[in-house]
């Protein structure tokens, strides 16, 4: 199959680089082959261009790993030999394979990846083609959120502390009563904690007091 995008992604940058080093060498290529399926490479062994079968993954183009190029002028695609060299120069210089022997001649438009292995590396590492072309679209983790800048707090001023701690006015008698009559005494600083919860033990510690008995007194008028 053609198309550079069904190329490792890895593979498909290197590829644009080797063109425009091509182009800038006056080589003019084109881009072959470049996934091969196994039904594909079947018919390739069929004919006795292969050794291998589809189903062995013997070739680095059932990886993703490989591509073929041509020069680009009709009629001319495969045989320029010295023009497969200097472009096999600079797939060399980008890290790429070039001048892998099929029986004893050089494969002058193949380029392969060997990044990932040797063909029996890819077999053991990931089985088959499909669960290596898996690993190609590991999305790349979101970056983490940005931490809230921590605020600075500043302590409340005795009259903030008075406010926030204002009973409301339905029960402000019955506050006011109950610091009259010793029964709730604050932390001392003038904070009662008026809207805190109590805790059941605390409640009836509250009204354990002696002072409640006051207390009751003076908000029932008794
Ligand atoms: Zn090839």
């Amino acid at each position: 199959m053609r198309g550079e995008n069904l190329l490792h992604p890895e593979l498909q940058a290197l590829c644009t680089e080797f063109k425009k080093q091509c182009q800038a060498a006056g080589l003019n290529v084109g881009i072959g082959e470049t996934w091969r399926t196994a039904e594909e490479q079947n018919v390739f062994y069929a004919a006795g261009k292969s050794n291998a079968k589809g189903d062995t993954y013997q070739s680095f183009h059932q990886w993703g790993v490989a591509f073929d190029f041509f020069k680009n002028v009709k009629g001319q695609e495969f045989n320029d030999i010295p023009f497969f060299q200097k472009c096999g120069a600079i797939a060399s210089g980008l890290g790429l394979r070039w001048g892998v022997k099929v029986n004893g001649w050089v494969d002058n438009p193949h380029i392969q990846y060997e990044k990932f292995g040797t063909i029996a590396q890819l077999k053991s590492r990931y089985g088959t083609p499909e669960k290596f072309k898996a690993t190609w679209a590991a999305p790349t983790p979101a970056p983490a959120p940005k931490p809230e800048p921590i605020k600075e707090e500043k302590p409340m001023t005795p009259e903030q502390v008075r406010k926030a701690d204002e009973p409301s006015d339905w029960a402000k008698n019955v506050c006011i009563a109950a610091v009259t009559s010793g029964l709730i005494q604050g932390d001392g600083n003038g904070w009662y904690g008026w809207k805190e919860p109590v805790t059941l033990e605390r409640l009836l510690v509250i009204i354990s007091k002696p002072e409640y008995d006051g207390f009751i007194k003076s908000v029932r008028g008794a």
